[in-house]
């Protein structure tokens, strides 16, 4: 298929009074830019085509025309057009099994940030302690210098009596 070349889709409106013929043109081989002449949802606005994406879609990214007030339930109109046909069994149990496999994987993101919030904390608490340690570490070092000076002082004043005496006793 040419990059240009136009096709129309079958859709099913499930309201049957909307005129559903639009066209769509292949932008390159995964997307599609569709191309529609003014469908309009029942409270006569132009209808944007959307992907389903809300939890419990049975066909994840299914496209829809649906009203354009959709997130305001008073407002909104009950419209909605499918564009795609609806997922085979086979690409509904893919998806499915994809969905599985990334709420595990999310799990254990889960799991890991906890993991790590809580060594996290652990680290906190012991660079806590070892800066406590640390301060002991310096009180202690300096009251053992202040000791080792009046060791000092005390071996000087022997010495300094000792010299004393010898004199004393050699005169
Ligand atoms: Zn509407």
């Amino acid at each position: 298929m040419s990059s240009s070349q136009s096709s129309k889709f079958s859709v099913k409106n499930p309201y049957g009074s909307i005129d559903n013929s639009f066209k769509t043109k292949r932008e390159n081989s995964s997307e599609f830019e569709y191309r529609f002449s003014g469908i309009k949802c029942k409270c006569d606005i132009e209808s944007p085509c959307q992907e389903a994406w809300k939890e419990g879609t049975l066909d994840p990214g299914r496209k829809i025309f649906g009203c354009s007030r959709y997130k305001d339930p008073s407002k909104r109109c009950n419209f909605f057009l499918w564009v795609d046909p609806p997922y085979s069994e086979r690409a509904r149990d893919v998806i499915k099994g994809l969905k599985m496999k990334n709420m595990k994987k999310d799990e254990e993101i889960h799991k890991g940030v906890v993991e790590y919030n809580f060594v996290d904390k652990k680290m906190l608490v012991l660079h806590e302690q070892c800066k406590s340690l640390e301060k002991k570490n310096d009180e202690l070092v300096e009251l053992l210098q202040k000791k080792e000076r009046k060791v000092f002082k005390y071996k000087f004043l022997f010495i300094l009596v000792l010299v004393w005496f010898m004199m004393k006793l050699f005169n």
